[in-house]
């Protein structure tokens, strides 16, 4: 449920930016576009893969205790029996009797249809999981379902996982990929879409251990979008209510970010307690339980389950970081983001297109694309070129001009303050890998000096 409380940033802005500068566009669009279906465009891209690399180095790569997966989108049916899924993942669905327009019921306030104010049908169940055929008969035995959610795919690997890493109580498996809802209410850009990527943990513990594992997983995760640039002040963590938990869980937190549209989740963490396993165990008839090499007795673990998802980040990271400033020139746009998902981490800008900047000017760009992924950019003014830069978040800009050819140095021109150093080429790279895991500006490489008129 959406709380509506004014945010300081403009959805619009954001569509337009993201439009504009090739982060996100309408699904197949010059047919007019697809429901809820979203593209990345080339930054899009590159910043939505940036998202996914930061969640999985801080839950995979950085822990002991976690590994990863990758399970395929199409399951066996009787995985969504056993989770649950065909029996009740379903919203209310109303429909307007005047302008024909469907609603969640659940997100009516007055019982009238927030479009036009006419009076709503009775609600009815609608099943979000999308139904297709798997082989040349369409058949009710042929039936598969897209994964509405990654988890089930954690679930049903659990002895694979266990067998093939001997991983001990606690451990988690991390996933992150593809799932498909039918939603009935959308249109606030990728925070709701039909098809949206999910970056889920299902962390498995001794029973009796799962209140401290909770309380750690709500503390990692809320951790996760403040220690890469999301403001404290518009995050928060929302308890659910008894009523609002599903009958297995003991106990769910949303994160919740102030989107544009207001206080949203962003993320959910459950305590599921042993019900997804023993429904697999019940209904495949596979044992999977533990054996604990400690008690000599066979369990069947506990599960915390963070539950993120990307595209939701993706907005958050870019409603976080949208700050305008105004200046001589008009409007400067920036995106703050944190160095660690800027798309393009460096421009090489050659002062004017002069055909004695060119040689040094590729020689700089590429040996910095082995590094990272940097743009070229020698079209207008140099002013204009930071402007562009800055809206998509590039944290820096390396500027070649003729002194360069005299002094084999480069001008390094930060995002956030547009401050300038100078340094040698030969340690640019290393000089613009120290800065972009944040070293401060004012430590300067051997040999480097601060750009004139620059204090
Ligand atoms: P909501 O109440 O907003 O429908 P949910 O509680 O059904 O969300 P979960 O099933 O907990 O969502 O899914 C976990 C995460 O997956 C959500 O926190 C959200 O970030 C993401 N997610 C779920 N549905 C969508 C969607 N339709 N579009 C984009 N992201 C989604």
């Amino acid at each position: 449920m959406i709380e509506q409380v004014p945010s300081k940033v403009d959805m619009d802005k954001l569509v337009s930016l993201c439009k504009r500068r090739g982060f996100i566009f309408p699904s197949s669009e010059i047919y007019g576009g697809m429901g809820a279906c979203y593209d990345y465009g080339p930054l899009g891209v590159e910043l939505k893969n940036n998202v996914k690399k930061a969640w999985w180095k801080a839950v995979v790569q950085q822990r002991d205790d976690m590994v990863g997966l990758d399970a395929s989108i199409l399951m066996h049916p009787q995985t969504w029996v056993a989770s649950g899924h065909v029996e009740g993942f379903a919203d209310p669905l109303v429909e307007c009797k005047q302008c024909k327009q469907r609603w969640r019921a659940d997100h009516i306030k007055d019982g009238k249809c927030p479009a036009c104010g006419g009076e709503l049908t009775e609600p009815r169940m609608f099943n979000l999981m999308f139904k297709t055929f798997v082989g040349p008969v369409e058949d009710e035995a042929s039936v598969a379902y897209l994964r509405p959610e990654t988890a089930q795919g954690i679930f049903v690997n659990f002895q694979n996982v266990l067998n093939s890493t001997r991983k001990k109580l606690p451990f988690g498996i991390a996933q992150m990929g593809k799932s498909f809802r039918n939603e009935i209410t959308t249109g606030n850009f990728i925070f709701r879409m039909r098809e949206f990527e999910q970056m889920e943990i299902e962390y498995f513990v001794r029973p009796g251990t799962d209140e401290q594992w909770f309380k750690h997983w709500v503390e990692e995760r809320f951790n996760w979008y403040t220690n890469l640039g999301i403001k404290k002040d518009n995050l928060r963590l929302r308890q659910h209510a008894k009523d609002e938990l599903a009958h297995y869980a003991r106990d769910c937190y949303d994160i919740e970010y102030l989107f544009p549209i207001g206080w949203s989740e962003i993320e959910g963490i459950a305590n599921r307690t042993d019900f997804d396993l023993k429904q697999h165990a019940k209904f495949s008839g596979r044992d999977l339980s533990y054996f604990d090499e400690e008690t000599k007795e066979h369990t069947i673990p506990y599960v915390i389950e963070p539950s993120a998802g990307v595209d939701r980040s993706v907005l958050a990271f870019l409603a976080d970081s949208y700050d305008e400033e105004k200046d001589k020139e008009g409007l400067r746009v920036i995106l703050r983001l944190h160095y660690a998902l800027a798309p393009i981490k460096a421009a090489v800008l050659p002062l004017s297109r002069n055909e004695k900047l060119l040689p040094i000017s590729r020689e700089i760009y590429n040996s910095l694309r082995n590094c990272w992924m940097v743009q070229y950019d020698d079209a207008q003014s140099i002013g204009r070129r930071y402007r562009r830069q800055d809206e998509i978040g590039t944290p820096f800009c390396v500027t070649i001009d003729f002194q360069s050819l005299e002094d084999k140095q480069v001008t390094i021109r930060e995002r956030d303050k547009m401050r300038q150093i100078r340094v040698p080429i030969e340690t640019l790279a290393s000089t613009l890998d120290a800065k972009l895991n944040y070293e401060p500006l004012e430590v300067l490489p051997p040999g480097g000096k601060k750009w004139l008129g620059f204090e």
